[in-house]
């Protein structure tokens, strides 16, 4: 029996691929699949894809390429994490995924393993054009590209480059990034080109090149989508408990005093399910900046988090719904229609893509749709 429930949704999770690669047209749109789908599970965020069309992925680690290899046999996997070893390189060969070069070390290492494997074995190129993370420099690029003989010992199939700032429409960085990136590409001609994640197919078309790469716009939906939609991800917690205190009482660690006669229900879900403590409704340092805690819905209404949140239970204060409404079992929404993702975030003073990768192992998790 578990404390909380995690449903996801499936036609909700293909209807944002549908419109993520409507909105890349000509370009292909790429599924990223890191960190086990974002936390809601590749074992049922890949098929899903597939089922769409969809035939390329990323993902961050090896493994995590090896795990999408076996569930989708044909697709293209794109490794970001590059080269670590030749181990890693044998692995990649051996379970046909494509390597991104993030340094010249990693082009070395792979050009001396396909020299030896006597096979021109795919691999991608990562170009950094602002983020100043992982990626050759754009001078680094261009001078590899008229080096005929250490080019010809590669056989790339995509040149790559990761925006820094494309969830801010007008940063100046946008169109630095893309001139950076048109230099290289130029450099590389009849090579795929790849540029913008999710914030970035929104930029404009000169963003898209051949293949975009969403991720949390798979997970979270589009922004500014004028249309509601399904969300893919609904969180519930399990009341335990429900109890009356008194103002003047005290609440979980550290003693939040309550300001008025309550009825609390304690759910159990805590931070050791990925529910933030960052989150509670007093007593953690985040509440001297940021005024309102986490909460959820229950009833039609919205229940805020009384003090703090603990690891594996959390109080939320459900005065407002009068007495008897609410019992055990009833199941507070924590993520979900009433409680968008990106409110949950704030409150915790993070991003959706934090939530949806803490999200923990102790969930029932149900699957939806996909049919
Ligand atoms: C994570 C990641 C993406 C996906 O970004 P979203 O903002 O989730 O769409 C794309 N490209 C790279 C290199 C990434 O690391």
């Amino acid at each position: 029996m578990a404390g909380g429930e995690l449903i996801i949704d499936l036609d909700a999770l293909k209807a944002n691929y549908r419109a993520l690669a409507e909105a890349s047209r000509p370009a292909k749109a790429a599924g990223v699949v890191k960190a086990n789908a974002y936390g809601l599970g590749s074992d049922v965020v890949v098929p899903a894809l597939v089922s769409e069309g969809c035939t390329d992925f990323f993902v961050a680690m090896p493994e995590e390429g090896l795990a999408v290899r076996r569930l989708a046999p044909d697709a293209r996997i794109f490794v970001l994490a590059g080269l670590f070893s030749d181990d890693v390189a044998r692995l990649y060969a051996e379970s046909d995924l494509t390597p991104v070069l993030n340094s010249l070390e990693d082009i070395a290492v792979w050009s001396a393993f396909c020299a030896t494997a006597g096979e021109k074995r795919p691999c991608a190129l990562h170009v950094d054009t602002g983020m100043t993370r992982l990626g050759l420099t754009v001078a680094e690029a261009l001078a590899f590209a008229e080096d005929a003989n250490r080019r010809d010992a590669l056989n790339i199939t995509l040149v790559m480059s990761h925006l820094a700032c494309a969830d801010e429409l007008d940063h100046p960085m946008n169109q630095r990034q893309l001139e950076s990136f048109q230099r290289v590409r130029q450099a590389f001609p009849h090579i795929d080109s790849s540029l913008a994640n999710s914030a970035g197919v929104f930029l404009g078309s000169d963003f898209h090149q051949s293949l975009t790469r969403p991720g949390i716009g798979l997970y979270t939906g589009l922004p500014d989508d004028a249309a509601p939609q399904k969300p893919v991800v609904t969180l519930k917690a399990r009341v335990v408990q429900v109890r009356a205190a008194s103002s003047g009482e005290g609440v979980s660690y550290g003693s939040a005093v309550l300001v008025r006669d309550s009825i609390l229900a304690v759910a159990s879900v805590g931070y050791a399910d990925g529910y933030l403590r960052a989150g509670s409704g007093t007593g953690v340092p985040l509440r001297e900046v940021e005024a309102a805690g986490g909460g959820g819905f229950l009833h039609g209404r919205h229940v805020p988090v009384v003090g703090r949140i603990t690891m594996d239970l959390t109080i939320f204060d459900v005065t407002d719904l009068g007495a008897d409404r609410v019992q055990v079992k009833d199941q507070i929404e924590l993520i979900g229609p009433n409680m968008p993702i990106e409110s949950v975030a704030r409150a915790a003073g993070t991003i959706p893509y934090e939530i949806l990768t803490s999200l923990g192992a102790r969930y029932h998790r149900r699957i939806v749709g996909g049919a």
